[in-house]
């Protein structure tokens, strides 16, 4: 391996994951993402390709990016998802190859895991608030838990793993089954992820009162389980907490769980993480106001040197927090679909 190339910010934070946006649309509504409605989507001609994702990621690559997560929106919308996770994979920076991994919603991932799998993909994070096909028709607003859970198999019969699930408690629609999310995740193995609502959606629905914290989670998770943390977190946004039966301090641990408290205990000090929306704006966090455009320059035959000036150009710019505890805040202006969780 060559020495790594330091994407380093002003603020001394090495930057080794990317997080590629694939598309904004999506085949779910959850509430808070995005309205009943949808958005206003953008532009076809705007979103990337799969030779100027490759081009694009592969700068960043070179750059020192040694880990790719695709979002969205919905990554398995993209009909050609396929061959871009295996242009993504087959990228060789001085890391070696990138790890290439998926935030999906799973719908899709039955027919896809196995191909997805041979194209590269190492592992995938799936989304699932609940077990409840009505409180999944409540929530996402459409009627597809079963398409999520034949995901979720069929992602651990591909080999995607370590397999984790990402829950947002909402008050009153889903709170009452974290203790059997968390079973669910230990049966399969899995490893769920508990994430705080932020203010990220296009509805601007978000309040500090109505969303669930982290605390009042474990509290619930620790009527039932013991929790002991897991020391070591370096840069992942989850705590993660071994679990035990209550009361069993010494038992062998039925799995983990994680709590990712971006609101409540942030942790931007040891942010890794910039962003590639799907039209190709570089973004330095997920609450950014401002974005650096890397499609244009590319489109008008921009090389590497060009598009890694303006990679270090938006590292340099980046703010030690993401302020949403700040009496100013402002939420940004593209909504969470349009970012990329
Ligand atoms: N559609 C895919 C999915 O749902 O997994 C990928 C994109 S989604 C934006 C990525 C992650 O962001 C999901 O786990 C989702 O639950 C989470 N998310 C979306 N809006 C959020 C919000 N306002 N606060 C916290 N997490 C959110
Ligand atoms: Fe779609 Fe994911 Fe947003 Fe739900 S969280 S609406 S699945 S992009």
């Amino acid at each position: 391996m060559r020495g790594l190339p330091l994407l380093v910010d002003g603020h001394g934070r090495e930057h080794r994951d990317l997080r590629v946006s694939l598309t904004d649309h999506c085949n779910l509504r959850c509430t808070y993402c995005m309205p009943a409605e949808g958005v206003p989507w953008l532009p076809k001609a705007t979103l990337l390709t799969v030779d100027e994702l490759v081009a694009l990621v592969g700068i960043a690559v070179e750059a020192g990016i040694t880990e790719v997560r695709l979002t969205g929106g919905e990554p398995l919308l993209r009909a050609d998802i396929v061959e871009i996770v295996a242009g993504l994979a087959a990228l060789e920076g001085p890391g070696g190859h990138p790890e290439v991994s998926m935030t999906t919603n799973g719908i899709g991932l039955a027919r896809l895991a196995e191909p997805l799998a041979e194209a590269g993909l190492a592992r995938v994070n799936v989304s699932l608030d609940t077990l409840d096909a009505d409180t999944f028709k409540r929530l996402a607003r459409r009627d597809r838990l079963s398409d999520t859970l034949a995901g979720i198999e069929a992602a651990g019969a591909a080999g995607l793993g370590p397999l984790k699930l990402n829950t947002v408690l909402m008050r009153d629609v889903n709170t009452a089954e974290a203790v059997d999310l968390l079973r669910f995740a230990l049966e399969r193995g899995a490893e769920l992820r508990f994430i705080e609502q932020m203010p990220l959606d296009a509805g601007h629905t978000w309040t500090r009162d109505g969303m669930v914290t982290a605390d009042e989670t474990q509290a619930w998770l620790e009527q039932v389980f013991h929790l002991e943390p897991v020391p070591g977190r370096g840069a992942a946004p989850a705590e993660r907490y071994r679990v035990r039966p209550r009361g069993e301090p010494d038992a062998t641990p039925l799995g983990t769980v994680g709590i990712i408290a971006s609101v409540t205990r942030p942790f931007c000090g040891a942010c890794d993480r910039l962003r590639l929306t799907a039209d190709g704006q570089l973004r330095n966090c997920l609450f950014a106001t401002a974005e650096s455009d890397l499609r244009t320059p590319l489109r008008e035959g921009a090389g590497r040197a060009e598009v890694t000036r303006r990679i270090h150009a938006s590292l340099a710019s980046k703010l030690p927090g993401h302020g949403i505890n700040d009496p100013g805040f402002l939420q940004p202006r593209r909504p969470m679909s349009a970012i990329g969780g």
